[in-house]
């Protein structure tokens, strides 16, 4: 009687780690989102997934200034903005396939909010 009490136990507690452990599959973000192969593409500054989107190319880098270039390869190096056409990603024409990190994309609205009020304005981030 006590056996089967313990075996019963042990059957349903085995069940309800294995569907525990599906629903942590299912729940768990899916990092291979927008990844062709290989470890999954996260921001080294930021530790965000990142996705392949199409990014605009431009000539050269200093495209708000020298100090946004800086700040960019710093702070928010995978934004969505502009990318230098001689980076290491395949160019189309006038745009590029390239990660995107979307904490990048806040940082770098961020740093015009303080640093370029002007750009802010006119990219609609403050009145
Ligand atoms: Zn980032």
């Amino acid at each position: 009687m006590m056996v089967d009490h313990i075996r019963r136990s042990f059957a349903y507690l085995s069940c309800l780690s294995l569907l525990a452990i599906v629903a942590a599959g299912c729940t768990l973000p899916d990092l291979t989102r927008g990844r062709d192969y290989g470890e999954p593409p996260i921001c080294e500054v930021h530790a965000s997934v990142m996705t392949k989107q199409k990014v605009p190319v431009i000539s050269g880098y200093d495209l708000y200034g020298p100090q946004w270039a800086v700040a960019m390869h710093e702070y928010f190096p995978h934004c969505d903005s502009p990318r230098r056409r001689d980076i290491d990603t395949t160019v189309y024409g006038e745009w590029a396939l390239d990660y995107v990190c979307p904490e990048c994309n806040k940082a770098r609205d961020n740093w015009f909010i303080r640093n370029r009020p002007d750009i802010a304005r006119a990219k609609g981030l403050i009145e």
